[in-house]
């Protein structure tokens, strides 16, 4: 029930204020909304062709982002302005947001530039003395100069009628404007991205002084209200199934169902042979033991084994773990299923819980032009429609790093909640090549160590994640004064907020021997492996795992 006495049923964006974000496509429209939540503003993206006026909420205000495309262009991503206007709330426009905005008040006066500005820039702020109140609150309170970050090819000729200029640059003359008697805003420079120090002041200024949001996202707030939500969707008698992993979502959506529904909610982790070492145990003893969650452990790791035999491919490899999950899971929820039809105050097993995470749903709904699938994602896609089960997502729209806070929230323990992510397919796609028992004993050896040295160093929060791989080629070494063609082992290590793009760990510069010891104790205690490597490699170009 909420403070009226309603049931709720209703995701975030109808019970907090909250912003919408329309998405041209920019790499960094994701960081809009991720700012506007590090200010306890909820948010939200949609493609920039949503249909504003359909939506069941109504947002207090609407930012376009930035992309790579340019608004003269044919072809080019257009929001649809009447239907944006009638919304009658402000709008800021972000880079290609302000061209739009500009485009539609006068669809000639932009124009490619003579040449692309990247990097930063000093922004001027111009004060409007006399005019609109609205005019001077978006640059309030941030000085006459601020640092900002550009990342654009195309200008304004002039200024659309009705706007005026409140900053510009050397050398962009039109670097802010504003409209003379509505809220609408235009910034030409991104200050989402940190190289823009006082773009989240910005940001708040738009939000909380324009929009009028209040600031009132917090997982306090949120956890009550979906705990509500769950147990009002789910009813009385109903049940719900959910695959465990030992990793933070799964880990934190189990405990919320068990807190929202109890033992109606029934946790099953497969174990497929690809887990990391002890996985299985660990994840036991907490679900079961300390918090008193219903969870089955399957051990079905020799089917999964026999499936991959003799199978190289790192696509095939996913698609074989995902089919097979997808299987043994089924398998044990009609098992589940009968034995729940027979308890005499539950109903049927109707729901599935699924960990989905708020990126996950953006790179889904996120505007792009033609793109490719780099990998396929393990996940249970497929499993709600075999078994006409309804999908339960109570994280779907967190960030990692609110799952986290949400998580310390429920009471679970620290090791847990800052655990590194790891993949679906396990351990089989850190075996490049054919995943055997014995590839995978080696790289689970290899990786415990690592990871120990990690938390013995007190560098496993320092990092995003961290990870042994085993490479399909052969090094020569001297162990024992014997010569001896062994294996290599690949560490890697990244740091990153977002996961969509990392750089390596600098271990080298604060902590100069830790790569050596954990080398040394690798060729020391792992059978096989006479060399270690670091992976050195960004995302993008590379992607965090190696398959
Ligand atoms: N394509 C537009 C330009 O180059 C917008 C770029 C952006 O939004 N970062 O000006």
């Amino acid at each position: 029930m909420d403070s009226n006495g309603e049931p709720v049923t209703a995701p975030p964006n109808a019970t907090f204020d909250t912003l919408l974000v329309l998405d041209f496509g920019s790499q960094y429209s994701h960081l809009i909304t991720r700012r506007l939540r590090d200010l306890q503003i909820y948010s939200e993206l949609l493609p920039c062709t949503a249909n504003v006026l359909d939506l069941s909420w109504k947002p207090k205000g609407v930012i376009l982002s930035g992309g790579p495309y340019s608004v003269y262009e044919k072809g080019a991503p257009h929001v649809d302005w009447t239907q944006l206007s009638q919304l009658d709330i402000p709008i800021l426009g972000i880079c290609y947001g302000l061209q739009e905005i500009a485009w539609h008040h006068d669809n000639k006066n932009v124009l490619a530039g003579e040449k692309r500005e990247y990097g930063h820039a000093k922004l001027k702020i111009e004060k409007h003395k006399g005019e609109a109140a609205h005019v001077d609150k978006l640059f309030n309170g941030l000085g006459n100069d601020l640092d900002v970050w550009m990342s654009h090819g195309d200008k304004l000729s002039h200024l659309p009628a009705s706007f005026s200029i409140i900053a510009d640059t050397p050398n962009a003359p039109f670097a802010g404007i504003v409209h003379g008697t509505k809220p609408y805003y235009g910034i030409q420079f991104h200050p989402e991205v940190s190289h823009t120090p006082k773009g989240i002041e910005l940001l708040r200024n738009f939000a909380v002084d324009i929009c009028m949001v209040r600031q009132h996202w917090t997982m306090e707030e949120f956890v009550g209200k979906e705990i509500s939500r769950i147990r009002t969707l789910v009813g009385e008698k109903g049940q719900v199934i959910g695959a465990v992993s030992g990793g933070v979502d799964s880990t934190v959506a189990a405990k919320l169902m068990h807190e929202a529904i109890g033992g109606r909610f029934h946790a099953v982790l497969v174990d497929n042979g690809l887990l990391r070492q002890d996985e299985a145990k660990i994840v036991h003893k907490t679900l079961t033991n300390h918090f008193g969650i219903q969870l089955t452990v399957v051990d079905a790791s020799q089917r999964f084994l026999g499936e991959l035999k003799g199978v190289t491919d790192p696509e095939q490899k996913r698609k074989t773990i995902g089919r097979n999950f997808i299987d043994v899971f089924q398998e044990e929820a009609h098992k589940l299923e009968k034995a729940a039809a027979n308890s005499p105050n539950a109903g049927d097993i109707e729901w599935l819980l699924q960990g989905t995470l708020y990126p996950d749903v953006i790179e889904s709904i996120s505007f792009k032009g033609p793109s490719q699938t780099i990998k396929s994602h393990h996940n249970v896609g497929g499993l709600p429609a075999a078994m006409h089960l309804k999908l339960i997502e109570p994280l779907r729209e967190l960030f990692k790093d609110e799952v986290r806070i949400l998580g310390t929230k429920l009471g679970i323990p620290e090791h847990l909640v800052w655990r590194h992510p790891f993949p679906g397919p396990g351990l089989a796609i850190r075996v490049l090549g054919e995943a055997t028992e014995p590839q995978l004993r080696i790289v689970r050896q290899a990786d415990k160590i690592f990871i120990d040295e990690l938390v013995a160093n007190d560098l496993y929060r320092k990092t995003s994640q961290a990870f042994a791989a085993l490479l399909p080629v052969r090094a020569v070494g001297v162990i024992g004064d014997k010569r001896e063609h062994g294996q290599i082992i690949s560490l890697r290590a990244v740091e990153t907020t977002d996961f969509m793009t990392a750089v390596r760990s600098h271990f080298d510069i604060e902590n100069r021997t830790f790569l050596d010891r954990v080398s040394s104790r690798i060729t020391n205690e792992v059978e096989g492996i006479t060399r270690v490597v670091y992976d050195i490699t960004s995302k993008p170009p590379g992607t965090i795992e190696m398959e």
